[in-house]
């Protein structure tokens, strides 16, 4: 791998917007390392992606896989100038306690697994003078019947990342993304299943590619340092909600 392209991790690269990010970087000239608990789909990833894409197994619910993987980004690539927080579930259901567990997975992931990542990588974004992009979704702003702990979740990604900005700024831009509806696998996860139709349905009739999401991180990104996209909200055109 070229020393002087910049490093960007992203999580959850293994499919959807993750995997559109980890391409569209490529195609732009960055490193890309792939994190994920599907080792077979990064690894064949990035060996579709050559040599400037290395693929990581970590689970963002589990330290010791990101303390890990943060050291083999410091040994080998020199460290992070970018961490992308994308890994996420979206396990939407009426509120009860059926699905408490999903409640307690989608907080470990979406909120808590990010606040980790960013933890254990902050030194090296610290020493790089880096970026930091946290996938929220238009469920942060939004919050339809059946998604209260999703909701929760991305509302949390909001507030936390508003926080960051002003303690990391200006050495650390802090860039969110709050996608509406995207073309992926997430709902295809959802128990419920009155739920899960309604929002395959959602994804089949009005969702966007990921690739357009891919293309918005990668113009944040490279927009220059004198400025930050602090916030930006993708819609499919045809969605209202
Ligand atoms: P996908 O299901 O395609 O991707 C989710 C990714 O998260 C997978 O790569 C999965 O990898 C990873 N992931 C899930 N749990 C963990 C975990 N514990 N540790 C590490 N990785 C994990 O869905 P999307 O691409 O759509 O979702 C990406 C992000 O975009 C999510 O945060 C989602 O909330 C957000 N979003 C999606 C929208 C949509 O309509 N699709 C709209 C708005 C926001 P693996 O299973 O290999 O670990």
């Amino acid at each position: 791998m070229s020393p002087t392209k910049r490093v960007a991790v992203t999580t959850g690269a293994s499919s959807g917007i993750g995997e559109a990010i980890a391409r569209e970087l490529v195609s732009e000239g960055y490193r890309v390392v792939l994190l994920g608990r599907r080792l077979e789909r990064i690894a064949s990833l990035a060996e579709e992606l050559g040599e400037t894409a290395l693929a990581i197994q970590a689970d963002v619910t589990d330290r010791n896989s990101i303390v890990a993987a943060a050291e083999r980004v410091q040994e080998e690539l020199g460290g992070a100038d970018i961490l992308i927080n994308n890994a996420g579930v979206m396990l939407t259901a009426p509120f009860a306690s059926d699905q408490r567990s999903e409640h307690r997975q989608m907080v470990e992931t979406n909120l808590l697994g990010a606040m980790t990542v960013t933890e254990v990588f902050l030194n090296q974004l610290r020493a790089k003078k880096g970026d930091l992009v946290n996938i929220s979704s238009v469920a942060g702003r939004v919050a339809p019947a059946g998604f209260a702990a999703y909701s929760a979740t991305k509302w949390g990604i909001n507030g936390w990342s508003e926080a960051l900005r002003v303690e990391l700024q200006p050495d650390i831009r802090v860039m969110v993304i709050e996608p509406g509806a995207v073309a992926t696998e997430l709902s295809d996860h959802i128990t419920h299943d009155d739920s899960r139709k309604a929002a395959q349905d959602y994804r089949d009739n009005v969702a966007m590619p990921p690739q357009d999401i891919a293309e918005v991180v990668a113009f944040a990104l490279g927009r220059p340092k004198r400025i930050t996209l602090n916030e930006i909200l993708v819609r499919p055109t045809v969605q209202a909600m």
